[in-house]
């Protein structure tokens, strides 16, 4: 069994804003060495790296580390995981989180708005975890979190392909954890609600009181409240943890 390392290496995908900024600075917070991925707005992946450093004084800029990326690219992923392992020699916490909504009514969904969200949801999950795992295979030690969503367990009206990625990323991460139980590597998802995010800005005020209905906290999350779960599962006490999906929802969809 790995020792127990203070300091282990994380690789958050979509790191940039919303939930994956609040995991990058969780993450940060413990002293971790974050390697922060963003699709293309560069400016707020460095203020993520400064939150990350003013978390956590004991880091550096050293320790921060942005790469920028298209998830739904392998040559993108390899490169990714390259410069963790460049930058800081091992991988140890991989958080699939970048993720993108089209939405659309089925009978209007063009093919473009269900690839593009397969793309990088499903498709660049699967592609992290494949250029990530080598290194934790050799390390005997790995903790992957993958990012799915309540809309992949329950379904939602005009997301057919959002929620089509999101049950394909359960289903994967379930699938993988049993592949790679014995090496020392776990695989788990977190499945989180309506988040106060970017990506939930664009609901009317309607449209987000008519959400609160539906969940018995009768508020939207935050990203911190993601970030605490995908903490957990990140950590060295998870270890007997594998496969399981965890809905961050305010009770929302209770299994
Ligand atoms: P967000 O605020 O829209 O941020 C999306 C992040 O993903 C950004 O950092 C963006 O980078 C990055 N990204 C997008 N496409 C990418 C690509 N192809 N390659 C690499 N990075 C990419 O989203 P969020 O609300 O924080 O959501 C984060 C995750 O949680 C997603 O997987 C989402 O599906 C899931 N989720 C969110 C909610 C919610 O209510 N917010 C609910 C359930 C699940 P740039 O900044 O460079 O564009």
């Amino acid at each position: 069994m790995e020792q127990i390392r203070e300091r282990r290496v994380a690789i958050v995908t979509g790191g940039s804003r919303g939930i994956g900024r609040a995991i990058a600075i969780a993450l940060a917070g413990q002293g971790h060495q974050v390697v922060i991925n963003y699709a293309g707005n560069q400016e707020a992946a460095m203020e993520t790296a400064r939150l990350c450093i003013e978390t956590n004084p004991e880091l550096t800029e050293a320790d921060i580390l942005l790469v920028k990326g298209d998830v739904s690219k392998k040559e993108d992923c390899q490169r990714l995981a390259e410069a963790a392992m460049e930058g800081f020699g091992r991988i140890d916490i991989l958080v699939n989180n970048a993720g993108i909504t089209r939405d659309n009514l089925l009978m209007r969904m063009s093919e473009e708005e269900f690839d593009q969200v397969i793309g990088t949801n499903l498709r660049g999950a699967y592609l992290m975890m494949q250029a990530v795992s080598r290194a934790m295979m050799k390390q005997r030690y790995g903790r992957i979190v993958n990012m799915a969503s309540v809309v992949g367990i329950m379904g939602n009206s005009g997301q057919v392909n959002y929620a089509a990625s999101k049950g394909g990323v359960i289903a994967m991460t379930k699938s993988f954890a049993r592949e790679i139980a014995g090496r020392g590597i776990t695989v788990n998802a977190v499945a989180p609600g309506f988040i106060d995010t970017d990506m939930t800005k664009a609901m009317t005020e309607d449209a987000k009181a008519a959400a609160c209905q539906n969940i018995p906290m009768k508020a939207l999350g935050k990203p911190a409240d993601v970030a605490a779960a995908v903490l957990f599962f990140a950590g060295e006490t998870s270890g007997y943890v594998t496969g399981q999906v965890l809905c961050v929802d305010g009770g929302m969809c209770m299994m």
